[in-house]
């Protein structure tokens, strides 16, 4: 019987990729390991970006929303819109997501979005770069944060519902 296939964040236990060099392992993930199928991505390093580096951050001009790198001050958009194009087209089949809370790229729902490069507040809170071009691709797959799965009851629906989709789910 085939595994759910689950697409990750590859900063949550599957490899040193963060923009600190931190590592990050969330216990539930790791316990998954076993009876999941993961494909990690990490956006960032995959449009050439190294381990540290400049963090990046989505910043509104205009009516545009922009993916840029705050000290550098590069324009990394059209680099993560392609990438994305490109991951959409390779996941045949997938069965949900699991992304990292909060980041830029791969932050669901509570991504800071900036008038600036230098502005310390942002203006409204939108999905990750990387992770508003998938999601827009897969609206009915489920998509979860490492932070939300602390959560007994999104935790369990997300679990119901990727399992029941590979019908193995107990
Ligand atoms: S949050 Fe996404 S882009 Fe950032 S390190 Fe993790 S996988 Fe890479």
């Amino acid at each position: 019987m085939s595994k759910p296939r689950i697409h990750v964040s590859k900063c949550l236990g599957f490899g040193i990729c963060r923009w600190d060099g931190k590592e990050i392992l969330n216990g539930f993930i790791e316990k998954l390991k076993t009876e999941i199928e993961f494909i990690s991505v990490c956006p960032e390093l995959a449009i050439g970006l190294g381990v540290p580096r400049d963090p990046v951050r989505l910043v509104y001009k205009g009516d545009k929303l922009y993916f840029l790198q705050t000290n550098t001050k590069k324009d990394l958009t059209m680099a993560m819109k392609n990438f994305a194009d490109k991951i959409v087209g390779s996941l045949a089949r997938i069965d949900g997501f699991i992304l990292k809370d909060h980041s830029p790229s791969c932050g669901i729902s509570n991504v800071g979005v900036y008038p600036s490069l230098t502005s310390k507040e942002p203006v409204s809170m939108t999905n990750g770069f990387f992770a508003s071009q998938i999601l827009k691709r897969f609206p009915e797959t489920p998509a979860i944060t490492e932070k939300m799965l602390s959560d007994d009851k999104k935790r369990e629906d997300f679990l119901d519902k990727i399992f029941k989709s590979t019908n193995i789910w107990k």
